[in-house]
This record gives C-alpha cells, sequence and structure tokens, in this order.
C-alpha cells in the first residue's frame, strides 16, 4: 500500500514517487502484481486484510495507480477498467431506463456509435450536440429532462474545446450528472473535477499509462454518493476488471506522465506552428493555435500545454491524405494515440462509412521523440 505522504506535494512528485511507495512487509520499492483470484480467510473465517476477497471485486494491485489518479484529478476516489470503454459504458449502465443522455456529436467515434446502439436497444434517451456551436449543449439539455451530460474535450479528432464550467453549470441546472472524457487532456493539463465535473472518464490505454502495452480505462469522481456506488457495483458484478500486469504497467506508466505529456505537447505545439500555412495544407487543427475557435477556452481550461494530438487537412483530397500517410517513416501508421511514439492515421478510413469526419483529414499523436525528426517526415511526406 502508498505511504503516507505529506501535504501539498506537487502533482509531479505524487506521480513519480506513486504516492511514496513502498512494501512494508519487504521494503520493496516497486509494487507486486497480485495476480491471485482469490484471497484465504483465517481460523474465524475472517478475510487477511479485512478487505480482499474475490479477483472480480477489487485487486490490491489497483491502489496505487486509483489513488495516483484520485489525486491528480482532486477527486476522492478513482476506478480502473478493463478499457476505456468499459469505464464510459459503466457510467451508462450505472442510469436508469428512460433516462436521457446529451453527448458531442464528434467525439471518441467507438463510444458514439456503442451509445447510439445501446440507448436505442436499452431505453435511453440519447441526443447528440454540435460541440462546434457553443449554445448548442445547452439548447440540446433545455429540450427535455437530461440525466446525463456527457462531453469530451479537446474532442476527438477535431479538437473542439468545451468549456467544462459551462457545461457544469447546464448540466447541473438541469438537475444531470457532468461526465467528462479527459482522455486527450489528461490530469497534467486539466482537472475536470476543479471546473464543476462529477465524474472524469479516462482511456488510460492512451497517456496514462503512455506506452502503447495496455488496454486500460479509468474514472475518477467528485463525490463518493449513490450514483458513484452504482458505478462501482457495475464493476464488481460486471467484471470489467483490468489484469494484474496491466495494472502494474499502469501504475509504472503514469509515473512519467508529466514529462511525456509536456513534451509531446511542446512537441505538438511546434509541429503546429511550422505547418501552419504549408502549400499543402489547407488547415492545421490544433488548440493551442490562435486560429483554433478553441484556443481562448483552452488557454483558460488547460493549464502547461495544448495536448499532444492534432489534425491535418491536406490539399487534394482523401487520395492525397492517403498518399501522405503512407510516405510517413518516422511517424508510424496506426490507430490509438498518446504513447511514446508518434502515431499517424487517416481518421475516415479508421472510422468508416457513417463518420462526421472529412476525409483529407489525418490525426497525429505526437510521442516524445526529437521534434526536428518529427518535422522532417512531415516535411518530406507532404512534398511527395
Ligand atoms: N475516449 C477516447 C478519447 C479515446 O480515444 C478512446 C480510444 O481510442 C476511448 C475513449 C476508448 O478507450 P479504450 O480504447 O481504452 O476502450
Amino acid at each position: 500500500m502508498p505511504a503516507k505522504t505529506p501535504k501539498n506535494l506537487s502533482p509531479e512528485t505524487i506521480s513519480a514517487q506513486a504516492l511514496h511507495h513502498s512494501d512494508s512487509g519487504t521494503g520493496a520499492l516497486t509494487p507486486a502484481i497480485h495476480p491471485s483470484s482469490t484471497y484465504v480467510r483465517d481460523e474465524n473465517y475472517e478475510l487477511v486484510d479485512g478487505r480482499h476477497s474475490y479477483g472480480r471485486d477489487e485487486n490490491p494491485g489497483y491502489a496505487i495507480a486509483e489513488k495516483v489518479l484520485a489525486e491528480l484529478e482532486g477527486a476522492p476516489a478513482a476506478l480502473l477498467f478493463s478499457s476505456g470503454m468499459a469505464a464510459a459504458m459503466a457510467v451508462v449502465q450505472s442510469l436508469q431506463p428512460g433516462d436521457r443522455i446529451v453527448a458531442p456529436r464528434v467525439m471518441y467515434w467507438g463510444l458514439r456509435n456503442w451509445l447510439i446502439e445501446f440507448c436505442n436497444n436499452w431505453g435511453l434517451g440519447l441526443d447528440l450536440f454540435d460541440s462546434a456551436d457553443p449554445d448548442a449543449l445547452k439548447r440540446t439539455v433545455e429540450k427535455t429532462s437530461t440525466k446525463l451530460v456527457w462531453i469530451e474535450t479537446p474532442c476527438n479528432p477535431s479538437w473542439d474545446v468545451i468549456d467544462i464550467a459551462a457545461a457544469s453549470d447546464i448540466a447541473h441546472g438541469a438537475g444531470a450528472y457532468l461526465a467528462v472524457d479527459s482522455t486527450v487532456a489528461t490530469p497534467v493539463l486539466t482537472q475536470p473535477i476543479k471546473h464543476g465535473a462529477d465524474i472524469v472518464m479516462h482511456s488510460a490505454t492512451k497517456f496514462l499509462n503512455g506506452h502503447c502495452d495496455i488496454v486500460a480505462g479509468a474514472l475518477a469522481t467528485a463525490k463518493e454518493d449513490e450514483f458513484w456506488e452504482r458505478v462501482c457495483h457495475v464493476r464488481a458484478h460486471g467484471g470489467a476488471i483490468l489484469g494484474s500486469l496491466e495494472a502494474w504497467l499502469l501504475q509504472r506508466g503514469m509515473r512519467t506522465l508529466f514529462l511525456r505529456v509536456r513534451k509531446a505537447c511542446e512537441s505538438a505545439l511546434t509541429i503546429a506552428e511550422h505547418f501552419e500555412g504549408h502549400s499543402n495544407l489547407d488547415a492545421v487543427i490544433y488548440p493551442g493555435l490562435q486560429s483554433h475557435p478553441g484556443h481562448e477556452i483552452a488557454k483558460r481550461q488547460m493549464d502547461g500545454g495544448f495536448s499532444g494530438m492534432l489534425t491535418i487537412q491536406v490539399k487534394g483530397g482523401e487520395e492525397e491524405a492517403l498518399n501522405v500517410v503512407k510516405r510517413c517513416k518516422v511517424f508510424t501508421r496506426a490507430t490509438s494515440l498518446g504513447g511514446v511514439e508518434s502515431l499517424i492515421e487517416h481518421r475516415y478510413s479508421i472510422e468508416g462509412k457513417n463518420s462526421p469526419v472529412p476525409r483529407d483529414w489525418i490525426r497525429l499523436s505526437v510521442g516524445i521523440e526529437s521534434v526536428e525528426d518529427l518535422i522532417a517526415d512531415l516535411e518530406q511526406a507532404l512534398e511527395g
């Protein structure tokens, strides 16, 4: 278990030291992995630590990543899941039949498509709003009663920035919860709870872990209320639990979170500024650029950077966009984001025919390599 940590430590220290962890039994600095699916009871049939009983309810190996994430998010509690999708689904499955969700039209496509299907099949209402229109959320929430406002900011892959404090006022004014997918911002740049969010969700597959070697998800809560209890119940009984090795890898990845995210932000801004106005591009879409419609909100809401994610719009349509992707040698052609290696993808090809993403957009996930190498690679790919 993490040792007692002095108060008022900076988030970088909390993250790097994993709450000053060392094993009180052995002195091991590095935490153990707990693959056990069950836990013994003593002669009086009491659980040895009074808590752990069965591997689907809890794993002692979750404690570090959950506590570190809760600290970084300013949350009283956090939960790990087997994927970001499982974390999001636990929130939705904690609603009641007939409840209505409001979510952005442009967001992580897998979740949007699942929401459309699930809400339709399971008697939940769903309305999608245009995240690029600052008044659309209010209009959509006011249409009829709403139980959950789901937002993602910056939104994938237009990087529209949604004002969390404004969304919180709208959601709470309507008696709804506000959940924020903060995968792209990470707690390094934004703590949604400070801006009024009730639940924060991460695909921990991405920046939190940072090495493209696990699939994981996490939720953090502003309050340990009855809704959160339902979310905990969904995890314990639904079984969307993270493997013990994955939980261990996640706590290790989170130790370098601040270094990785800051480097990715710095390089993404350098790349965005370098390529803005390039003769073979129609646009560079990045919240750190003044030309981005969400720049002012991003400056208020994102502290220390604008994320490692950007999109470029290539002149010459889909064919040329695919050619640019093909010619890259340093960027790796793969989906996903937030790893130490930079990835490039033609988003429309991944999302398929109902995708709202324009066909001439290329999404870049900037890693921690030399930014000069990344720029040179894109230069040669754009020149053809
Ligand atoms: N949210 C965002 C912003 C994502 O990019 C992703 C995955 O790409 C998810 C949620 C889903 O997470 P996972 O793939 O870990 O289930």
